[in-house]
């Protein structure tokens, strides 16, 4: 389905860098993404963008419950930056693993980041096979699901492969707890948002709506779910598509 030598963007969100056990990181989850991605960019000669959440540190939502609901501005902010760790650490795992890996941020840090652009992303993937993509898309209200659907647009890739954790991609309702919640093998992104579907930002889609890009859902948990996706061996998916 994906071809080979392909540019391609998978979104991780925060949380699918830990576990119920560990707080920030778990170690044997960032050396299992690592893994796969290694095997990838080998097996397959990949130009691989990731783009990461923060929902492991912090979430603009999380404000409300922590008394600052007048800083929204300020606590997605708080968020993008969360998702700049996040970036920063997942990036130390692929350098330590020997891959070609750097991070481009929404907004330039000075000295540390170089902001994301058309040029940027040229120049990175010139000398790198991952670029990981944090700082979100740099503007508050949205999430890190529009950051990938731009950083899709701007890289020329023609997927985006996003991970879910304890679920394999879209329903009508929670499957966990609606036991004749409907599965979605294949869905458009209007239908998505008609139906008011939660799981991916809808400002994301709307901005994949005049493009090819597909966006792929799968579970994440499973230890080599992203190999098994990527060599069309997962059953169990679904497929967005304009
Ligand atoms: N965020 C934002 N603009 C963006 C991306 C993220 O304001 O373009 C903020 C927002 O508060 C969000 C937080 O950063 O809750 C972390 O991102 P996200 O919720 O997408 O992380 P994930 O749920 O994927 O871990």
């Amino acid at each position: 389905m994906i071809n080979k030598k392909e540019r391609i963007i998978l979104k991780l969100s925060g949380e699918a860098l830990t576990n119920s056990k560990e707080k920030l990181f778990s170690q044997d989850i960032l050396k299992n993404i690592t893994e796969q991605i290694s095997y990838l960019i080998k097996k397959y000669q990949l130009k691989i963008g990731i783009v990461i959440g923060g929902g492991n540190i912090f979430r603009g939502s999380f404000a409300k419950s922590l008394g600052m609901i007048k800083n929204e501005e300020t606590a997605d902010h708080m968020g993008m930056l969360a998702t700049t760790i996040n970036a920063l650490a997942l990036n130390i795992y692929l350098k330590n693993a020997k891959i070609k890996s750097t991070v481009l941020n929404a907004r330039e840090i000075k000295g540390l980041l170089k902001e994301v652009s058309e040029k940027n992303i040229d120049e990175a993937f010139l000398e790198n096979d991952v670029i990981i993509f944090g700082g979100g898309t740099g503007k508050p209200y949205v999430s890190t699901d529009t950051a990938a659907a731009l950083r899709a647009i701007e890289s020329k890739s023609s997927f985006i492969l996003m991970a879910k954790n304890n679920i394999d991609g879209i329903y009508n309702k929670d499957p966990n707890r609606f036991t004749d919640a409907k599965f979605f093998k294949q869905i458009t992104f209007k239908e998505f948002i008609n139906l008011n579907l939660q799981a991916i930002d809808h400002q994301a889609l709307e901005k994949l709506q005049d493009t090819n890009v597909k966006i792929i859902v799968f579970n994440m948990n499973d230890k080599n779910n992203i190999i098994k996706l990527y060599e069309n061996k997962l059953k169990i998916k679904t497929v967005l598509t304009k």
